[in-house]
């Protein structure tokens, strides 16, 4: 059994290729901003839903013959293109600060702030102050069951359209539960998993030395490791969401999430 379970809306249709910029440090100034509105996304462009191909480059190899430098080919985009964005808009599920609670909740926060931490060094991330702002919303409860499994973690994509500053684009949309029931540094590996398939690391490796690793060591892993930071470095170098001129979809438009 895997550390977590992945849900990623439809399968690749598309070749992708080499384009964008990493864009570290770049466009994270200003506040988190809910959008003027928000939709599902249409169906994907393209006679319909095909193997994904592998990404346009083999991993990199270790010049000593040894494992790859990292685990390109074990990710896999959506059909619109990886969804990876310049800049990240994270909302934590706050906790009790008084009461019987508090002690647990504030434990389950520090785990979480942690592994974010660590994402940081990587990757722009903002604070969203309410859901709706968000990209990424972690929540502090035990995943449903999924086929009859049980974990510890789970992320899930949504890729929806927004209304920001009268322009529509595609955004990720990643909700993220990370259980409570564990020890705090089991939480906070957990974490730091889970936030790297938010992040873009939509598939697993092989390696059990990688936060994103099939399944967990014994030892909680809360470190990125070399392979880990390669691995992101390729993907944000891929063609992002909104590169592919998708046509706005018809139809009515949903209120903001968290709205009402
Ligand atoms: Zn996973």
């Amino acid at each position: 059994m895997g550390p977590c379970t992945i849900t990623l809306n439809g399968i690749t249709v598309k070749a992708i290729t080499a384009s964008l910029a990493l864009c570290l440090g770049a466009g994270s100034a200003g506040a988190c901003q809910r959008p003027e509105a928000l939709r599902p996304l249409p169906p994907p462009p393209g006679p319909g839903i095909t193997p994904a191909p592998l990404p346009a480059a083999a991993a990199s190899a270790a010049s000593d013959g040894g494992p790859p430098l990292d685990y390109r080919e074990r990710l896999r985009p959506t059909p619109y293109g990886w969804p990876t964005r310049a800049s990240w808009c994270v909302w934590i599920e706050p906790g009790a600060t008084t009461g019987p609670a508090a002690v647990w909740d504030q434990r389950w926060l520090g785990a979480v702030a942690a592994a974010l931490a660590s994402w940081e060094q990587v990757l722009p991330i903002r604070r969203a102050q309410e859901p709706g702002q968000a990209h990424i919303l972690i929540w502090r409860r035990k995943p449903r069951l999924q086929n009859n499994r049980a974990s510890h973690g789970r992320a899930e994509l949504e890729l929806v359209e927004v209304e920001r500053s009268g322009q529509w684009q595609i955004e990720p949309l990643v909700t993220v539960a990370i259980s409570p029931g564990q020890a705090q540094t089991a939480i906070q590996a957990t974490a730091l998993h889970e936030l790297g398939h938010a992040f873009g690391l939509w598939g697993h490796s092989d390696q059990a030395s990688d936060v994103m690793a099939v399944s967990p060591g014994a030892k909680p892993l809360l470190q990125l490791s070399p392979r880990d930071r390669a691995t992101l470095g390729w993907l944000y170098r891929q063609q992002g969401l909104n590169s592919g001129g998708v046509r706005p979809a018809a139809g009515p438009a949903l209120p903001a999430p968290g709205a009402n």
